[in-house]
């Protein structure tokens, strides 16, 4: 007897960004897995068990939900932001494709979450619009070399760029570098946005030049948006500057 398996976004942090399908699929669910702070999230309901786990035992975790749900459970896997970026869905499937054959039989869904870059880029105006690429930092997954190889063809090809998992304690010194391959590339005047904590209670969103930004003032809950060579800051007097990305663009020589 299989039951079912969702994969829910739950958004940046506040409850107003979380989408009315993610709120009613958590509802609807009698099993929640996933990390502690997320699942801390969730309005508790009568009757609904919980599965907290350590946030770096991802395939675990995913293995452990796909189980609840081929029990017959309806079950959610709870994930930050959107559960396909950087995130929970991918775990899952993995774990789909080389875990029980049974597991292939469960209903799943993925339900979509506001992303941090989204979140983010909104608070900031609007950096985002035109062509853009989003690099995880970390290099817990993939080798740092895979890292500053992406990071160079990005920061070459003009692309604007979103830093996820800028620096934690472990990684302190790899923003630094990427913030080095790029300044090759990229004017010191280029526009950078640190966007910290979005939508929670401690939120900071800075503006400031490639030349300014200081890597020192990052970590775990930040995220980095690095304009292209078209991206401007909008300064307004006695308010808060916007940055955006004009809808048209231009060949730039490398
Ligand atoms: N699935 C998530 C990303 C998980 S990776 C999403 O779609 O947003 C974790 C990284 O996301 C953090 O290190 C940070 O860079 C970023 N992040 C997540 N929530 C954030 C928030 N509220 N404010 C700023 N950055 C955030």
């Amino acid at each position: 007897m299989s039951g079912c398996l969702s994969i829910v976004g739950l958004g940046p942090f506040a409850s107003e960004l979380i989408t009315p399908l993610a709120a009613e699929t958590l509802a609807a669910t009698t099993d929640l897995v996933g990390y502690a702070p997320y699942l801390a999230r969730v309005p508790e309901r009568a009757g609904q068990r919980r599965h907290a786990s350590d946030n770096r035992e991802e395939l675990a975790r995913a293995r452990q939900a796909l189980e609840l749900a081929a029990s017959g459970k309806s079950v959610a896997v709870v994930s930050s932001g959107d559960p396909g970026v950087f995130a929970m869905a991918s775990a899952v499937f993995e774990a789909m494709e080389t875990g029980k054959p049974t597991f292939k039989d469960i209903e799943v869904t993925v339900v979509p979450g506001v992303s941090a870059m989204l979140a983010a880029a909104a608070r900031a105006g609007a950096p985002l619009g035109h062509d853009f690429c989003a690099i995880s930092l970390s290099d817990n997954l993939k080798p740092w070399d895979v890292v500053l190889k992406r990071l160079e063809a990005a920061a070459a090809a003009d692309f604007v760029i979103v830093l996820y998992n800028p620096a934690s304690k472990a990684r302190p010194w790899q923003l630094g570098e990427a913030f080095r391959v790029i300044a090759r590339h990229r004017a010191p005047s280029t526009p950078v946005i640190f966007a910290h904590a979005v939508s929670q209670s401690d939120e900071r969103i800075e503006i400031m030049t490639l030349a300014e930004a200081d890597p020192a003032k990052a970590d775990m809950r930040t995220l980095i948006i690095l304009g292209s060579s078209a991206t401007r800051i909008l300064s307004r007097d006695g308010r808060s500057a916007f940055v955006y990305t004009p809808r048209h663009a231009e060949l730039v020589e490398p």
